[in-house]
């Protein structure tokens, strides 16, 4: 095998924090996670789909959505994926621990999946179609990171 030499290129030490408007329905959604521990869809008035988190629009009807439901906090895993290559997680600059397990979970009452992580303590018990609930953080940031995760609970 011949010899490699590996180029690391460093882009420097820029810091580029920024904020972003997350929008009305958003802020709807990430107050009531915040400070009631709820989670906040939204209804279409013609084909009766609930989003979450809360969209404005119908992706199928094209409509304004109007009616906000409370959904979950239960729900159910529609797909999963356990994540054993460690990398560095651009959200702390460190490396995240491995493994863990990330999904889309159909929470109750809702006809979306909502993504997040999901403990993979007990890997056999991760399972499409498992009953899941979320962990909250106790510190109250109004981000998804409120929520920890989300651990099976059948
Ligand atoms: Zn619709």
């Amino acid at each position: 095998m011949e010899n490699i030499e590996y180029i690391i290129i460093e882009s420097g030490k820029a810091v580029q924090p920024f904020n972003y408007s997350v929008g009305m329905y958003g802020s709807k959604f990430f107050y009531e996670l915040k400070n009631n521990r709820k989670f906040l869809g939204v209804q279409c008035p013609k084909c009766k789909k609930v989003y979450v988190p809360p969209r404005r629009v119908c992706g199928d009807c094209f409509v304004e959505m109007k009616e906000f439901v409370e959904v979950g906090p239960k729900g159910t895993i529609g797909t999963f994926t356990i994540l054993r290559f460690a990398f560095i997680d651009p959200e702390t600059g460190t490396q995240k621990p491995i493994p863990y397990g990330y999904g889309f979970i159909k929470l109750d009452g809702a006809d979306t999946l909502f993504q997040h992580y999901i403990d993979v303590h007990d890997e056999s018990k991760v399972k499409i179609g498992a009953r899941v609930e979320p962990v909250f953080s106790d510190e109250k940031k109004g981000t998804i990171k409120d929520i920890l995760y989300f651990r099976v609970i059948d």
